[in-house]
Formats: C-alpha cells, structure tokens, sequence
C-alpha cells in the first residue's frame, strides 16, 4: 500500500506531535493529523505525502479515545491559539513532562535524564473540574480586521492563517476581556473606526491589547494605531473620537490606563517603540509573591502569575542562596526574578534589552525597597562579557530567562568563562533549553534536577526551570575551541 493525497483510511492515533497533534502510522509512515487526539480510532484523508512522513485532516473520530473532551471553547479547532483543548488536562500535563524529558535526552544528550527530571507543576488552580487551566492569562492582543461586510473583526487568527475571527470570549483571557471586547466593538462600529489592512498598509487600527493585574484587577487597555491620531469616519456630534473610545471604556471594572501605540511599519511585530497615554497611570501594578511590579504596555511581563509564583519558587530553590552570593539575571524583563533573588542574595545584576523594561525594573526595585540590585539596558551577550572583562567578578549563581530561541552562544561562553556554581536555566522552549545544557555540560557542567511548569494550558507550550551544577571547572580556565585552534597554530 501507497499513500495517496486525497485518499481517506482508518487509523488508530498512537502518539502525540510537537503541536500535541495526533500520530498514527499507516504502511510504516507516521501520519500526522491535526485535531486527532491520541488513542483516537479516526477516519483521516492525507493532505500531504512527504518521503518520511505524512500530514492528514480529521474527518471523523470513529471511537474516541479516552483521553478525548470536549473543549469549552466553540471555537478551540479553528482557532490558531489553543491547540491541545480537546486533550484532557492531565494527559497534557504528562505530554509536556515527556516533550521536556525527550528533549533534553535526544538533543541535549543527557542519558540519565529520568532520574533528574521532577514531575511537572500543572495549573490545578484555575478554571473549574469539568474545565481546568481555563481564564489564566493576563494579557491578550486581538487583532482587528475588516471584515467582507465590511464591519469590524475582532479576535484570534484561525490556525495558520492571518484571517481574524470574530471573537466574543476566549476562555484563557480573564472575563474582563469579554466587556472590553463587546463595547471596542460598539465604539468601532457606532464611530466608523477603520480596521487595519495589513496587505495594503492601510486602515488604521491594528491591535488591542489588554492586560490585568491579576492580584489587583487593574485593568489596562492600548490601541495599536498605523497613525498617530484615533481617528473615525463619522465624528457624531463633532466629539472628539478619542474623547469618545476613553468614555467607552473607563468605567470598566478596575480600567486604571488607556493609552495609543503608533506602528506604521508593514510588519507581524504588533507594538510600535511609541506609546501615548490618554487616560489614567501609565502603568499598572501586580504582585508575584509579596514583590509588587509596575508594568507599563510595552514591557514583557508573564502571562500567567499564578504559575510564574511557582516558576520564580522554583528558581529560587534551585538558586540555594544564603544571603550573600553575587547573583546575574540575564533576560531579566521588568526585573521580575531579579527582585525574588534579590531578597536572599548579596546581590543581583538583571540584564535586558528593552529600555523601557529596564526603566520598570529600577521602578520596581524602589517602589519594593530593594537596594541590593542593578540593572543594565542591552544585550546579554554583549553585556555580560564587557562587565566581567571590566570588573573581573565572578558570580555565585547565573539565571538565564531567554526568549524561545535561547542563549547567544557569546552568552555560553562567558558563563563558562566565570564558572558559576550553579546555573538555574528557566526556559520557553525545551529545544533550545536542550541545545544550551548540551553545550554547558561540554563545557563541565552537570545537570541535576530539571522541572517543567505548565504556563500554557491548552497550548503546545511548556515552562521548564533547570539546574546545572558546576562540578570541575575553576575561573577563566575554560578555553573555547577557536582559541584551542590558535594556540595549536601557534604552536
Ligand atoms: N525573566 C523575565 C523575562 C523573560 S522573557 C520574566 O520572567 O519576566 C525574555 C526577555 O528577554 C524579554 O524581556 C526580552 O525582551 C529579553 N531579551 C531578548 N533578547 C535579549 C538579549 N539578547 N539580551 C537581553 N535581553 C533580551
């Protein structure tokens, strides 16, 4: 038997993908098949036949596995943002365990990784038995389109596509987010508003993006503009339009800022580096733990408070201070961590690249008295070996938080060059998490305990915190392999 495109067969879903699709095999190719659920018996048609692989299309689960539920959400299979809700909560939580486990033992070379691995921090808090992980999240950035009668869409891309759909209620956002969406879509319709076109650069309002305090309830609402004006068609009654989107949004539950971020360029970065506030603070405050932070539009701030308590918990137990070790936090954001470590180290220097999260992070560290702190505005590669070749201190404890590509390998280097104690390795991605404990582990170090945290419910995502201990090298003793060829030429 050949697979064939178009060809319809029955198969039995034996494992999950990297986007926790459905994998079965047919004539000793996996098949993968998007919305199959695994332990599904399904009818499948193949939408692609690759030399090693193939894709198919779900066209009827015959018997359901048991793993199988019924999404909350009506619109959980187009949507592009959920990709797991049809897979019960605890068969996600053990797909994750295995995705950060097979990672670090396939890519990172880890042989014993079973014993180093702690059984993943799932969501238990939020949503209710029947939907649980539902309602955490603090931020969300809708995207806004014209639609064909040409009234405004406001939501979610469906899955791989830049199409918006209308949206009244994502189940991840926080309830809030279902008033500020009902009346945005009032106040786009009743003033004429024009939607952002992003084939032909035009239109005006691209994103809105909102954020709550999730200790707090402080809500924040930023238009994303290509102009610098909120501008409508129909000006009724010759009010001022952004007079009048203020007026329908400030009684919101908890509206503490209203503010307008210009992005003209022709690109998929949703904010632009300028934001304006036209109503309110320009910031709002959470707390993680007992440490209050200010965040302002443009910050990166965690999605997911509840279980970035536990991450930063996690952290900090695997940091082991005592009070007075001299602590780095590269990828430091708005100085979150920074300031978790900060309360039992000597002290800790937070990098990051973000000006503007670099500003909130020195804020932070004040509103919260926190002095044994400093923060630097630039690259991690770039700042970390400048201030250790311009002070030669080393540190105790290295924290990296990277975005989902991971360290720059200047970043690598220099953290084997000061030979920490011990490396606490927090991560988006497993992958690239993977790559980086392959090339620490190169350079002597040893992982000892890995932890991964669902952050991400319902998404493919997943946390992990890792230790790595240093168990041999001393400072300045490591050589890279380029100065190793040199000294060989040389010689
Ligand atoms: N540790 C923080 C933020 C982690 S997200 C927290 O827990 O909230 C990763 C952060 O790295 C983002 O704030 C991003 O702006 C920043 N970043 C990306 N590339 C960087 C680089 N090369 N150097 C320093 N920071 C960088």
């Amino acid at each position: 038997m050949s697979l064939e495109k178009n060809q319809q067969y029955e198969l039995m879903m034996e494992d999950m993908g990297n986007d926790g699709e459905g994998i079965g095999h047919l004539d000793g190719m996996a098949v993968f098949v998007k919305d199959a659920v695994v332990g599904d018996v399904a009818r499948i048609q193949i939408i692609k036949v690759k030399k090693q692989y193939a894709y198919g299309r779900l066209v009827e689960v015959i018997t359901p596995s048991e793993y199988r539920v019924e999404p909350v959400c009506p619109l959980a299979r187009r949507c592009g943002g959920c990709s797991i809700m049809q897979v019960e909560y605890a068969r996600q939580l053990q797909w994750k365990q295995d995705k950060v486990m097979n990672c670090l033992k396939r890519i990172g070379g880890i042989a014993n990784v079973e014993q180093k691995m702690e059984p993943i921090l799932g969501m238990e808090l939020t949503g209710s038995e029947e939907f649980p992980a539902i309602r955490y999240r603090n931020k969300a950035q809708f995207p806004v389109q014209r639609g064909r009668d040409g009234s405004p869409v406001i939501g979610f891309y469906a899955g791989r596509t830049h199409c918006v759909m209308d949206t009244d209620v994502c189940y991840l956002q926080d309830a809030v987010n279902d008033e500020i969406l009902r009346r945005f879509r009032l106040f786009l319709q009743d003033y004429q508003v024009e939607p952002y076109d992003e084939v032909t650069n035009t239109g005006l309002v691209r994103h809105i993006l909102t954020r709550i305090g999730k200790a707090t309830k402080e809500v924040m609402v930023c238009l994303v503009l290509n102009g610098k004006e909120l501008t409508g068609i129909v000006d009724r009654r010759k009010r001022n339009v952004e007079q009048e989107f203020i007026n329908y949004m400030k009684d919101i539950s908890g509206m503490t800022s209203i503010s307008v971020n210009v992005n003209r360029e022709r690109t998929n970065k949703i904010l632009g580096d300028t934001c304006r506030i036209i109503w309110g603070r320009d910031t709002i405050t959470d707390y993680i733990g007992k440490i209050q932070y200010q965040i302002s539009p443009l910050s990166f701030y965690q999605v997911n408070p509840k279980q970035t308590e536990k991450l930063y918990a996690k952290a900090l137990e695997y940091a082991d201070l005592h009070g007075k070790e001299m602590v780095w936090d590269l990828y430091c954001g708005i100085g979150t961590i920074s300031l978790f470590l900060a309360q039992r180290a000597g002290k800790v220097c937070g990098v990051e690249v973000i000006p503007a999260a670099i500003e909130d992070a020195w804020k932070n560290a004040e509103m919260n008295g926190i002095t044994n702190v400093e923060f630097f505005a630039g690259r991690s590669e770039e700042v970390l070996p400048q201030q250790y070749a311009k002070t030669g201190e080393r540190a105790d404890v290295i924290v990296v938080d990277p975005p989902r590509k991971g360290c720059d390998p200047a970043v690598i280097e220099t953290m084997l060059r000061m030979a920490p104690e011990r490396i606490v390795y927090v991560s988006c991605d497993p992958a690239t998490l993977a790559r980086d404990v392959k090339l620490l582990t190169a350079g002597g170090y040893e992982v000892d305990k890995v932890c991964p945290l669902d952050v991400f419910g319902h998404s493919s995502h997943v946390e992990t915190v890792a230790l790595l201990s240093n168990r041999k090298i001393k400072p300045d003793s490591y050589v890279s392999t380029e100065e190793l060829d040199e000294a060989k030429r040389g010689m």
